[in-house]
């Protein structure tokens, strides 16, 4: 996250206007620029009620901006942002009632957990009763009741960012914001988290929008993943379709698609099975989008290149093997010296030579990059 928002502790209003249970978000031709740089480019989405929507792509390519173009830390420069017939890009940001969570998580140092939850509530006059209530309902939410007095800087960073989160729960915003709200943790914590979101999403019933770089956390949290590159969608899908069948090779790459090989195709298509050849390899693949006849380029996950793959297969001999816990990933090198990366169950050596094959439908065949 950079830019506009250093995300102070919360901005506190009256109950915005906006801030009900709503139908759907609506993103119409959203841009964003800094000076001539456009951050955002015309961003189109619908998120209901309900889903949880991960902004998905790599550094620099605009995901908070357009995150901070919904919370209303940033103004956009062309389009609109609805909540079901209400336009909402001309609010200011605590006049949305949106809950927003981001990386370092502004907690305020001198509250105790307690207090640092219940801030927005005191701050919108809620009856001293009912906020206690609703202060300890989301303690427990976020597993957290028994730190209630602690201060901050007593907690773990994942009990830091468990707060943050129950304090933008704890006003029952219709949508939450989240920017890479668990890029502070270790490893473990992430998931543990990840796990804990999920959960804290589906209790609730609200909808989330989530921004990270992190592939997986982007997978296993969302509904909906939407893949940005340089400003622009590359892709609105579901997990499995963003996963499987990336829409184009940007995608595919940041999907873990590391081998990108260039062949040649058979024969033009519509899409659907293909006979590749070239780099003294013969492949079957399955076309994306429509292709020519001659250049193309295919994709393979390291996980879908099998090694040991039977008769079908082709010749790579073993350059280097790392260690991964479950399995070994493996670099070979084809007698014409194309260079690829598999993965294998069992232990293999450098020199080794190994036959690789890949399913027809896991060899993703793209038309050449321009
Ligand atoms: P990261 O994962 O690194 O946080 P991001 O995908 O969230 O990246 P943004 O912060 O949205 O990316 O930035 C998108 C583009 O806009 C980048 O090129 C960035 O340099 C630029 N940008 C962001 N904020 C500003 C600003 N306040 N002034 C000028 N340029 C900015």
């Amino acid at each position: 996250m950079r830019g506009a928002r250093a995300p102070a502790p919360p901005r506190e209003a009256a109950p915005s206007p906006a801030g009900g249970a709503f139908g759907e978000l609506r993103l119409e031709e959203v841009t964003r620029a800094f000076g001539g740089a456009v951050a955002l480019a015309g961003l189109t989405l619908t998120v209901k009620r309900g889903e949880f929507v991960t902004l998905l792509g790599p550094s620099g390519c605009g995901k908070s901006t357009a995150l901070n173009c919904i919370a209303g830390l940033l103004p956009v420069t062309q389009g609109s942002i609805w909540l079901d017939d209400r336009r909402i890009d001309v609010l200011r940001p605590e006049e949305r009632g949106f809950g927003m969570v981001f990386q370092n998580y502004a907690l305020f140092p001198h509250m105790t957990v307690r207090k640092n939850i219940g801030f927005g509530l005191a701050m919108r006059r809620v009856p001293r009763e009912e906020a206690r209530r609703r202060v300890d309902q989301a303690l427990a939410l976020v597993q957290l009741a028994e730190h209630a007095e602690k201060l901050p800087g007593q907690l773990s960073g994942g009990q830091q960012q468990r707060v943050a989160i129950a304090r933008a729960i704890v006003v029952q915003p219709p949508l939450v914001l989240m920017d890479e709200p668990l890029s502070n943790l270790d490893a473990k914590l992430r998931i543990e988290m990840r796990t804990e979101l999920k959960r804290i999403h589906q209790e609730l019933g609200r909808s989330t929008i989530y921004v990270t770089h992190d592939q997986d956390e982007a997978l296993s949290l969302a509904d909906r993943v939407v893949v940005l590159k340089d400003g622009r969608v590359q892709q609105i899908g579901t997990p499995e379709a963003v996963y499987t069948r990336p829409a184009n090779l940007d995608v595919a790459r940041f999907m873990g698609y590391r081998n990108i090989i260039p062949l040649a195709a058979a024969a033009a298509g519509e899409g659907g099975p293909v006979r590749l050849t070239g780099a003294g390899i013969a492949l079957r693949g399955t076309a994306q989008t429509p292709i020519g006849e001659g250049p193309v380029l295919a994709a393979i996950r390291p996980d879908d290149l099998e090694l040991d793959g039977g008769a079908d297969g082709f010749e790579g001999r073993v350059e280097s093997v790392e260690y991964c816990g479950r399995d070994y990933l493996v670099d070979l090198v084809t007698a014409s010296g194309l260079r690829l990366h598999g993965r294998s169950l069992r232990r293999v050596a450098p020199g080794d030579r190994l036959r690789c094959h890949a399913a027809p439908s896991r060899v993703l065949v793209y038309p050449p990059e321009s």
